[in-house]
């Protein structure tokens, strides 16, 4: 059997209406049991396989469900599963959340995405269990399709779980049994993932995986950029197919005489519709290459959402750019047939947009670090000052308020009334608690990057446009389609307000560009960075208007800087060096005595410590309580403020006196005393009152306590 003209590398799980985490909360909660989760799951699978194949594609992929994730998925396919899980009631979800006794494994985000995936740990006793992925097989022939079932593959499994690469033969053993075990099932063609190829990672594993003499065709997916250091091996072995990510990688310049090359040119990571001409021309320069071609799309669809048409008010120029899981679908299926008759390329449309001043030195430039400790002398701080991170716990009342003004069950100033009694209630109880430098809490905010997305020209947000960040949780990112402007003033307002209640300094909270794009899906027709510099000019008129305003302390978070790093490390550094010069542009407005702060939410920061420093902020606060302080020699260099995040605000535990008191005391082991500013290592919204009230006391009681220390 040839391979199909159509498919998709896999398609999202989560359910149109997010029907597997309401299944799986419930399941948790025990409000459910198994069998409802696994019925919702069957469900979400025959819905797939029926809508895909309804929509006239050829090559529908099995096992790209998951009731977690993928990784961990291939972890228990290859029995990676640490003794510590084995006699839990379910040691996947054990392994995926922890139970009471036992930490669930790592979580760390997938390549470039906002996806995240269990880090597994390999363990010694490697046996395969084909259990699910065979089910999945059996239940689709059921149902009448037969699939493509979908694996990561052993050299991106390996990468992930941080293993050794020469344990790798050892893994290739249970690859070469699966292989044999689904050709006894007579399964076709099995797809392999490797995203990993488009990283530094070497070539490996083919040769002898092609090897195996009774196996399905294989099909290797590369995607999230292009394969070119390994393409030549890859080419070379015996796979039959390989997917090429033909939107964030070119048509490769190599023969592909003999091989089949599904080509992927309708994005899986953005929500735009395709250039159908351009998207033409790229498949006949890939089979003038010798190949034979497949359409596809450049990665699952997992990262997109499923059905523009679940849309109903966004407006219809921005639709007629559009295109979600569905859609795109459709163009992959339209793609094929137009490929297959040969239809003329027609005009490729040129790239729009408006092209920023990128040269265009921002209109106040800040003064060296000295200046400006001097000028901000008169905050008037105490030694190690105490604050908090922004964000106060988003109670079920302000969820709540938040959803009947969007029904327009409640009026605009009936809702202000209640942001102002929350801004009010965290402001009494910051002071009250004695903390220093005061926030607002946040409580007008959604989510930190949906909130700016709601108040800038350029964005649009949407209804059901939730994607999968991990298990059960999804976000719903905005789609930046235009040129981003600041019509007003955005939270001005509300810190503001917080100032007029207290006479202790009150921080004003902003989100950061590179982290505001971070967190949509952006325009393409614009250089990211060039769309990162006016998202930077948006936040530049905020802090401005602050600073005017007399707001003394400004923090711009920036927790997504490392997100956008690009996969090959060659490429990194041009990246940080704009990024950086983003921010600066965005802070670039406060003047010398306006105190700028900086948030980023890990630790393992090692390859960005010298971003870091160059975003010059006044005071940085970073993640340091879950790693126990490892980051603290790598920014002991910062001679500027720097808040280590004293305790972890991950957990409900409360944090003792004691605990906090170490933790700053290991901090000013190694920093000047007047540099360290002790607060929580993250926002609070995730918490309640009472965990948050009992934590923060202690925490002014813990830098109290150094304070006076000798
Ligand atoms: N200011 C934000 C908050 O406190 C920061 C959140 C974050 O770092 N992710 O919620
Ligand atoms: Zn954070």
């Amino acid at each position: 059997m040839p391979f199909p003209a159509s498919t998709v590398l896999g398609y999202p799980r989560i359910g149109p209406r997010r029907e597997l985490k309401r299944a799986l909360e419930a399941y948790w909660d025990g409000r459910a049991d198994r069998a409802d989760l696994d019925r919702v799951g069957a469900d979400l699978r025959a819905q797939a396989w029926r809508t895909l194949a309804g929509k006239g594609l050829g090559g529908l992929p099995s096992n790209t469900f998951s009731e977690y994730d993928h990784v961990l998925d291939t972890a228990v396919l290859l029995g990676a599963v640490p003794d510590r899980y084995r006699d839990q009631p379910d040691p996947y979800f054990a392994m995926a959340r922890g139970t009471a006794k036992t930490p669930p494994l790592r979580m760390t985000k997938w390549f470039n995405t906002n996806y995240h995936y269990i880090v597994p740990e390999l363990g010694r006793n490697l046996r395969l269990d084909a259990t699910k992925p065979l089910a999945e097989i059996a239940e689709a022939r059921a149902l009448g399709h037969e699939t493509r079932p979908v694996f990561v593959g052993p050299v991106t499994f390996l990468h992930l779980a941080g293993a050794d690469p020469a344990r790798l033969p050892e893994v290739l053993d249970e690859y070469e049994k699966l292989l044999s075990l689904l050709a006894a099932e007579r399964v076709e063609w099995v797809q392999f993932d490797e995203p990993a190829f488009v990283t530094d990672v070497p070539f490996a594993a083919y040769d002898r995986l092609g090897a195996v003499a009774d196996r399905p065709k294989l099909l290797v997916a590369t995607y999230f950029g292009d394969a070119d250091p390994v393409l030549p091996a890859l080419v070379a072995s015996p796979v039959e197919a390989i997917a090429l990510d033909l939107v964030h990688g070119a048509v490769p310049t190599l023969p592909l005489t003999d091989k089949i090359i599904v080509a992927g040119v309708v994005s899986g990571r953005d929500v735009w519709r395709t250039d159908r001409g351009a998207a033409l021309a790229t498949l006949y320069a890939v089979r003038d290459l010798g190949a034979s071609v497949a359409v596809g799309t450049s990665s699952s669809l997992m990262h997109v959402p499923y059905d523009l048409d679940l849309e109903p008010d966004l407006d219809d120029a921005l639709r007629a750019r559009l295109a979600f899981a569905d859609q795109k679908v459709a163009e992959v299926v339209d793609l094929a047939a137009a490929f297959a008759s040969g239809e003329a390329t027609g005009p490729v449309s040129a790239r729009g947009g408006s092209v920023v001043d990128r040269v265009s030195a921002p209109a106040v430039r800040r003064g060296p670090y000295a200046a400006r400790r001097a000028a901000q002398e008169r905050l008037g701080l105490p030694p190690l000052p105490t604050t908090t991170i922004g964000s106060f716990p988003q109670t079920g009342e302000l969820r709540a308020a938040r959803s009947s003004l969007a029904a327009g069950d409640l009026g605009v100033s009936e809702y202000e009334k209640r942001i102002e009694a929350e801004i009010e209630r965290v402001i009494r109880l910051q002071e009250r608690l004695g903390l220093d430098v005061l926030v607002h809490g946040e409580p007008e905010r959604n989510d930190m990057v949906q909130y700016f997305a709601e108040h800038l020209d350029g964005f649009a947000v949407t209804r059901h446009g939730w994607v999968q960040s991990y298990g059960s949780r999804c976000t719903r990112p905005p789609i930046l389609h235009g040129d981003v402007r600041r019509a007003a003033p955005i939270t001005l307002r509300w810190t503001a307000f917080a100032r007029s209640l207290t006479d202790r300094p009150v921080k004003g909270m902003l989100t950061g560009p590179v982290t505001i794009v971070a967190w949509s899906f952006v325009r393409t027709d614009l250089p990211l960075r060039d769309v990162v510099t006016q998202v930077a000019d948006a936040v530049a008129a905020e802090v401005a208007d602050l600073s005017a305003a007399g707001v003394p302390i400004i923090q711009v978070d920036e927790p997504a800087l490392r997100e956008l790093l690009p996969l090959r490390h060659s490429s990194q550094a041009e990246y940080l060096s704009w990024a950086v010069e983003a921010y600066r542009r965005a802070t670039s407005s406060a003047p010398d005595g306006v105190q700028v702060h900086t948030h980023l939410c890990y630790s393992d920061a090692d390859q960005i410590v010298a971003a870091i420093d160059g975003l010059d902020a006044d005071v940085t606060t970073i993640e340091s309580a879950r790693s126990h302080g490892r980051i603290l020699p790598s920014v002991a260099a910062f001679d500027r403020g720097l808040g280590p995040g004293v305790y972890d605000i991950h957990s409900p535990r409360i944090p003792s006196v004691d605990e906090v008191s170490a933790a700053l005391a290991d901090a000013l082991a190694v920093l000047p005393r007047d540099r360290v500013w002790a607060n929580p290592d993250c926002g609070l919204k995730t918490r309640t009152y009472e965990q948050v009230e009992a934590a923060l006391s202690n925490l002014v009681e813990a830098a109290h306590r150094n304070r006076a220390a000798p």
